[in-house]
């Protein structure tokens, strides 16, 4: 039986990162990865005529100050990056989009009250945040922001932060936290989502980069090897199965999402070891954020704006609202002066996992879309609808942030791990699964230090 220090399950950010990490201090790593490519969900498809498609937005929160760009460095890699978002646009009840300043229109005290809520936020404790992690968006908002205008605002960005539809469901500690960081690396005075970069190429140039970081390393990458099962015993993992056979590393880190892991992962073992361990992830398997709607490629461009185009709701639809021009940003990704852009409607699991309400949706929307830009279906080269349920990990939801988060080690299973965006970690999706890695790494170290 082939034999490494460690083995890690999954070559998306947080396996690959983990990989990397450890390869770089000594380690003996084996990344086994289902698919044929790396990068999960952080992915990019080609299509014939030179398009580079992301799927969704996959923006990454904070750009050159991100997690996943501290990760990069880690790993002795960088990545080129596009230039910076701008901020946010917004569709009023006119029909027309606005920068969100204006949209809203705030008079000399709402401005006043949204410069103090935020800087509030910027002064933010890490212990505070601690103490939000419990409480909803909805909760924060009743006790600090009377204008309505700033509430609407307010769940706006956190449903962008988090995908999720209702601001009950939202961690204002979460919230605080992606906030407060954001104000730390921007330049705007007034709104802090200047930072947010993409990778030049989509963000398969990332997860490139990370696998080749890892492969010089010295890591051994096997692509196109699904994990059938890892057994589990008192002192830890025994044995991993794949269909070429079968491995042994006293150390197993678990870098998919949990909907994966029930799936291989011998949960009979873990009931008799980690009971409460077991039972909680059950329970969250569906704890998670999905939404659904188009990407498409036009001769033109339908916007030119270099922000994210937003709704709390969409009108007629009564769901959240992400656009992002993909083209506006990277002009290598479409054959010249084409665009590409992201269209979606966040709803919550129930909703995008039933196939009649999808159709229905999928179909409202694309009027509404038509109604919103009236160029589109004359210009349209293609169109995707898709849908995705398990976006970016496990809810951010009160009670489940910070160190609610299922955690990285057990100690009931020495030798386990797990990494990645349902994990301990924080920020948006990729930047949580960064984070997560190194939080991993750091328990793998302290207790297996080379
Ligand atoms: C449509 C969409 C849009 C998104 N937009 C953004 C965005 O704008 N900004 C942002 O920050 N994040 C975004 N995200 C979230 C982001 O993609 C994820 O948070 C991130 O990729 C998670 O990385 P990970 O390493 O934790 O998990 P994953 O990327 O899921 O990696 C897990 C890997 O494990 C592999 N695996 C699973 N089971 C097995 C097995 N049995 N054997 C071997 N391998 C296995 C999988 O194939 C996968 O490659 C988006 C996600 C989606 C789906």
């Amino acid at each position: 039986m082939e034999k490494y220090d460690v083995i890690i399950i999954g070559a998306g950010i947080a396996g690959l990162g983990v990989g990397g990490i450890l390869q770089n201090k000594g380690f003996k790593t084996a990344v086994f990865e289902k698919s044929k490519v790396v990068g999960g969900r952080s992915r990019t498809f080609e299509l014939p005529g030179g398009w580079r498609v992301d799927m969704g937005t996959h923006c990454v929160d904070q750009g050159v100050h991100s997690s996943c760009a501290k990760l990069l460095t880690e790993l002795g890699t960088d990545i080129p990056w596009s230039h910076n978002l701008e901020g946010f646009m917004f569709y009023g009840e006119d029909g027309k989009w606005k920068p969100m300043m204006e949209s809203f229109n705030l008079d000399e005290v709402e401005r006043k009250e949204l410069k103090d809520f935020q800087t509030w936020i910027k002064n933010a404790s890490d212990e505070m945040i601690d103490h939000y992690d419990n409480v909803s968006l909805t909760k924060l908002l009743e006790e600090r922001v009377k204008s309505p205008k700033i509430g609407e605002f307010c769940k706006t960005v956190g449903m962008v932060q988090t995908t999720l539809t209702e601001s009950d469901i939202i961690s204002a500690g979460e919230f605080i936290h992606i906030y407060r960081d954001q104000m730390r690396v921007s330049k705007s005075p007034d709104l802090p989502f200047d930072a947010v970069r993409m990778p030049l190429g989509g963000v398969q140039t990332m997860m490139n980069a990370m696998a080749e970081a890892y492969k010089k390393r010295g890591g051994t990458l096997k692509l196109g090897t699904p994990v059938r099962k890892v057994l589990v015993g008192k002192s830890g993992p025994t044995e991993l199965v794949t269909d070429g056979g079968n491995y042994s590393a006293p150390i197993v880190v678990i870098a998919a999402p949990i909907w994966n892991v029930l799936r291989f992962l011998d949960m009979a073992a873990m009931d008799q070891l980690a009971p409460a361990w077991a039972k909680r992830m059950r329970e969250c398997e569906f704890e998670t954020s999905a939404s659904m709607g188009y990407t498409i490629g036009t001769k033109v461009p339908l916007f030119d704006d270099k922000c994210y185009l937003s709704a709390w709701r969409v009108p007629g639809l009564g769901m959240p609202l992400q656009i992002l021009g993909h083209t506006n940003f990277d002009d290598t990704i479409a054959p010249p002066g084409h665009m590409i852009a992201f269209m979606g409607a966040c709803g919550t699991p129930a909703q995008v996992g039933d196939a009649a309400f999808r159709k229905k949706t999928l179909d409202q929307f694309w009027v509404v879309l038509n109604r919103m830009f009236p160029n589109m279906e004359s210009n349209l080269v293609w169109k995707q609808d898709g849908f995705t349920i398990g976006i970016d990990g496990l809810s951010r939801s009160p009670g489940m942030t910070g160190r609610y988060r299922l955690p990285v080690e057990l100690s009931e299973v020495p030798g386990l791990y797990f990494s990645g965006d349902c994990y301990l970690g924080r920020g948006v999706g990729m930047n949580t699964a960064a984070s997560s890695a190194v939080i991993c790494v750091d328990a793998i170290l302290s207790k297996h230090g080379k």
